[in-house]
């Protein structure tokens, strides 16, 4: 059964959607978390232009990736205590 793996997919897509929505209002709604969206392409970018550049360039990119990925850290982690602190004591996982 994958069903604890669907609900946990659901709930951070879920939280993400509330979460964005009181940030970006008036975005149009997905399926997905914007966010995260948002967050993947800018890391998937510094990452190539990570590879690709080279020198200052390079390092320059290098950090803006470990940035957004903290970001994205924060983002998901949030998220997660959005949701505990809502559901209170249910610590099942
Ligand atoms: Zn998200």
């Amino acid at each position: 059964m994958h069903i604890l793996s669907m609900m946990l997919a659901m709930k951070h897509t879920v939280i993400c959607l509330m979460e964005t929505s009181t940030f970006h209002l008036g975005y149009p709604r997905k399926d997905t978390c914007s966010t995260c969206d948002e967050l993947v392409l800018k890391i998937q970018y510094a990452e190539l232009k990570a590879a690709e550049g080279s020198g200052e360039d390079q390092q320059q990119y290098k950090e803006e990736h470990q940035n957004l990925v903290t970001e994205h850290d924060l983002h998901k982690r949030r998220a997660e205590i959005f949701y505990t602190t809502s559901e209170s004591s249910s610590k099942a996982i």
